[in-house]
């Protein structure tokens, strides 16, 4: 028996409730640095350290006092030499010759200690890296989209200007180039955002039936450009989804916008949704197209970042980035996305979504805001609030253009907070990246004040990302325009808002 336990691979040590042992095994001294036998009859105390004293004292041996057993307790035994050694230990409390045994069995935890200490730093390192491209993003976000509204938007001013033919060639392909740029910055961004898990995704029910039709009328005039004919064909009202309404209906403008634009000359797309029987609680979305279809061997390179199939050789203009944020973001909502293709004839592709209860009806929107302190003359008054001499630049030039608005500026915070309490204007265009008060500051001081509480206020900013629009929308914002500036749709907001004050 004693050779057993001595030759056994784990450690055995025995000792009373005086702290004496007993019997240590022959396993255990070699680990130590002990000839076989040289414990028995020494403190326990010998075998530990400082902190593992008091580890014993106030953790080990009240467990054992007062359960009779302890499992897998990590701690660290003192060698001859003063090094320590990780170990496992699992021990009972036994009655043994009318006085309590105190039973350990030991097993050398080195490689795991090794093993835990890489995990941490390697945690420690990710972390540290997550954070980096975090803020990598939000910078280059900004860095990248703030000069792309000065190229989009004095290139849609130039296009309204009476020119010769070759002049608006020029500004045509200045204004296709940088589309395709802001398309591209706004697709790896956002797969940048997804990977580095800086993106918050949100899980609403949401009514398939509404959010098909969203995208249907958002898709009809590309449709009509392209001669394509689109067909929805409308789901029970009350089927619903669990998703993110945003990133949703983006990702089924994406699949209706390719359905569109691979298809043949007068062709058509059929946009669906079921409740799946095989899987109650899944809805499938279904976007059918009459194109020439995806060959089988290319089917597996689909939804791959840049993977364009050889369409980057035709006229057809993509960034081979759609399917790939796509995919990443039914994955993030729980769901799948997939395809099927007959070449020559066409592709379906579908989304699988988790089902949800029928959300129930939101109150109508927010009252319309009362007039407010128009100017004297007739002209709306327009405060804009920014610090970039450009921005101020095009936004000045777009209301010369439009006419009947008197244009307030303001570079700081502060001073568009006096502006808007002294002057009352109509609207405020609000930048976020302000000096000494940042906009979502001063949009919390002009709701709060009663003078300027109910004046419209539309954000401009660089920042794109859907959770800062949901945000500052809920801070009080009346709307969110993203630079580079959409001409047509900034002169919509703006008119209907200065509506809504004269009316
Ligand atoms: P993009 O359209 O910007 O090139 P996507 O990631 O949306 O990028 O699509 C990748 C490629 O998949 C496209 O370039 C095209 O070759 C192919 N593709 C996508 N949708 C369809 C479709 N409905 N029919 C045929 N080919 C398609």
């Amino acid at each position: 028996m004693d050779e057993l336990l001595d030759n056994s691979p784990g450690g055995f040590l025995s000792f009373d409730d005086s702290g004496k042992i007993v019997l240590a095994n022959a396993t255990l001294c070699e680990w130590l640095g002990y000839e076989a036998r040289a414990l028995d009859g020494k403190q326990i105390d010998a075998l530990l350290s400082m902190g593992g004293r008091i580890f014993y004292q106030t953790h080990l041996f009240p467990l054992l006092k007062l359960h009779g057993r302890a499992d897998e307790i990590y701690f660290s035994l003192k060698r001859r030499d003063g090094s320590s050694l990780a170990v496992m230990t699992n021990a009972v409390r036994r009655e043994r010759g009318g006085a309590f045994a105190n039973d350990c069995v030991f097993l050398p935890m080195r490689q795991r200690r090794e093993f835990e200490d890489e995990l941490l730093e390697a945690r420690k390192a990710a972390d540290a890296a997550s954070e980096a491209k975090a803020k990598f993003l939000s910078m280059m976000s900004h860095e990248l989209r703030t000069p792309m509204n000065s190229i989009l938007g004095f290139g849609q001013l130039l296009e309204i200007e009476p020119l010769d033919a070759s002049q608006m060639e020029c500004v045509e392909q200045i204004l296709r180039a940088g589309r395709h740029l802001l398309e591209l910055i706004n697709e790896v961004l956002d797969i940048s955002r997804i990977e580095a898990g800086q993106v918050t995704i949100s899980a609403e029910p949401i009514s398939a039936q509404n959010l098909m039709r969203e995208a249907f009328a958002m898709t009809r005039p590309l449709a009509e450009l392209a001669g394509i004919t689109v067909r929805m064909e409308l789901c029970p009202s009350e089927v619903a989804v669990l998703a993110d309404p945003i990133r949703l209906r983006q990702l089924l403008l994406n699949l209706l916008s390719n359905a569109i634009k691979y298809n043949r000359i007068n062709g058509e797309v059929r946009l669906a949704c079921e409740g799946r029987a095989e899987a109650s609680a899944t809805v499938r979305f279904t976007v059918r197209d009459t194109g020439h279809g995806i060959s089988a061997e290319k089917l597996g390179q689909l939804f791959q970042p840049f993977e364009r199939l050889g369409a980057e050789a035709g006229e057809i203009e993509g960034t081979g980035l759609g399917l790939a944020l796509s995919k990443r973001l039914v994955e993030a909502m729980g769901g799948a996305i997939g395809v099927e293709s007959v070449e020559g004839e066409g592709s379906c592709f579908w989304i699988d979504l988790p089902a949800a209860e029928m959300p129930t009806l939101a109150p109508a929107s927010t009252a319309p805001a009362p007039g407010v302190g128009g100017a004297a003359d007739g002209e709306a008054v327009i405060l804009y609030v920014e610090d970039d001499a450009a921005n101020l630049h095009l936004v000045r030039k777009i209301m010369a253009r439009r006419g009947g608005v008197r244009l307030l500026e303001a570079t700081t915070g502060p001073a568009g907070l006096q502006l808007a309490r002294t002057a009352v204007p109509d609207l405020i265009l609000l930048d976020r990246q302000l000096p000494e008060m940042s906009g979502d500051e001063l949009l919390a001081a002009l709701r709060s004040d009663s003078g300027t509480s109910r004046i419209p206020i539309v954000i401009l900013s660089a920042d794109a990302t859907p959770a800062q629009v949901a945000r500052l929308l809920k801070a009080g914002a009346d709307d969110y325009l993203t630079k580079p500036i959409d001409l047509a749709q900034f002169r919509r907001v703006i008119d209907e808002l200065l509506a809504r004050c004269a009316g």
